[in-house]
């Protein structure tokens, strides 16, 4: 007799997981090692950005109040009396009518309170002449103007991005604390499968699975370790996944989660005395997907189905190795788009199309069913078909996921 099993939501099945996940602890590294990372302390300024009071422009420090009343009929002449660039400090103290000249990024020099570009003056043989006055402050980078001593900047469980790393240059952390990575294991299975250098010969194919999980932990910022394939038999692929179950913090195996005679996952979760979190979602595709948890590691059944599998990852896998390293946003980035394409055919379960998306349009990316792989290639996001007797027309405002970043839109991909 067949297995019945009963559909969670998506949302509620995404939460189980997430609620399962554990964070698995910090570990320093160096500066140029941290990008893609996830902060796991936060960033403290450590000094005021900028750190002094600075010229942005190239040009001439003043005392603004030398400057009143200057105009185009009485232009104001100003000695100058030193000449400083980037990274030097001059020892003059400005007296009235004196100037010293300035690049950009220049200290301040005493007294300075104002700095007129070189495109504001006219000069002469011993300086320069202006004809306009200037404010206090004007033409002024301030001191702390960006930020401020002792201010929290960025928040523990902040994603790296390439602006994080020039924080945390600036604050002086030649080190960052940052989350360990989980250890995932990924094992393909499926008597079927061939390995990618392998010919075709009838009846089977080669696995694209593995590949594809290894390259979205990649996206990621993950690495993975391998565990191959392995065929059809339950005593095989138990011993695989037990010992590969014992080696990570989370296991991703593909294929056999169904209920057909050579789906071994549900019999192998048994044995492991596994707690079996769901085996049925109310999604297409992927309705398969299981999770349990043994151990207190999470094992992750994916469907062999390359779209299932796919949006499985993306919707289970992701959000839990995010916990797992302590992040702040856990989920893909979403948005609402104008629906392309009609998409009539009427479902119980939320449908997940892999779509493209251009900004306003979001369209399906082609043969979309749960064993397509062509339109796991072309899309870049998934439109949100929520289930229910009704189907979707052109014109019809959806739900996208946006997918191929991380943190967001940081590693965006078309
Ligand atoms: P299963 O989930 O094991 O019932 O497999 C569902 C479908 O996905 C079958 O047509 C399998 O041949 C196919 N499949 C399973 N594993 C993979 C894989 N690693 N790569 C590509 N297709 C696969
Ligand atoms: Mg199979």
């Amino acid at each position: 007799m067949v297995e019945k099993r009963t559909p969670l939501a998506v949302a509620e099945a995404v939460k189980k997981v997430v609620e399962q996940a554990v964070t698995i602890g910090a570990e320093k590294v160096n500066l140029e090692e941290s990008y893609g990372r996830i902060l796991a302390e936060p960033i403290v300024a450590s000094s005021d950005v900028p750190p002094f009071d600075r010229s942005p422009y190239d040009g001439f420090a003043i005392r603004s109040i030398d400057s009143e009343g200057a105009s185009g009929d009485n232009r104001i002449a100003f000695k100058v009396i030193d000449h400083i660039g980037a990274g030097e400090v001059s020892t003059k103290q400005l007296q009235a009518f004196e100037a010293i000249r300035i690049m950009t990024g220049a200290q301040l020099p005493k007294a300075a309170d104002a700095v007129v570009m070189f495109e504001q003056t006219i000069e002469t043989d011993d300086g320069i002449t202006i004809r306009k006055p200037f404010l206090p402050l004007e033409n002024v980078s301030l001191q702390g103007e960006d930020l401020q001593k002792d201010e929290v900047v960025i928040d523990s469980g902040s994603f790296i991005n390439p602006g994080t790393v020039a924080l945390l240059a600036t604050f002086g952390y030649s080190q960052v604390l940052v989350a360990k990575q989980p250890i995932v294991g990924i094992l393909s299975t499926g008597t079927e499968l061939l390995a990618v250098e392998d010919d075709l010969v009838p009846g089977k194919i080669r696995n694209s699975n593995g590949p594809m999980i290894v390259a979205q932990l990649k996206r990621m910022g993950l690495t993975c370790k391998m565990y191959g394939m392995s065929v059809d038999n339950l005593d095989e692929s138990y011993q695989v996944i037990k010992k590969a179950a014992e080696e990570t913090d989370c296991l991703i195996t593909t294929g056999g989660v169904s209920v057909g005679d050579f789906d071994f996952l549900p019999a192998i979760y048994e044995k492991l005395k596994a707690q079996v979190l769901f085996n049925k979602v109310a999604m297409r595709p992927g309705s398969v997907t299981t999770v349990a948890i043994a151990n207190g590691r999470l094992l992750f059944g994916l469907s062999g189905n390359p779209s299932a599998c796919f949006t499985g990852f993306e919707l289970f896998v992701r959000p839990a190795l995010l916990k797992m390293m302590g992040a702040q946003k856990l989920y893909m980035p979403h948005t609402t788009a104008t629906l392309g394409e009609d998409f009539t055919k009427a479902n119980p379960f939320t449908r997940f199309v892999r779509a493209t998306y251009d900004g306003q349009l979001a369209s399906p990316a082609g043969f979309n069913k749960s064993n397509a792989v062509s339109s796991i290639a072309r899309g870049n996001a998934l439109i949100v078909l929520p289930g229910g007797s009704r189907g979707y027309e052109a014109g019809d405002t959806v739900d996208v996921l946006l997918l191929g970043s991380e943190e967001g839109a940081a590693r965006w991909q078309l």
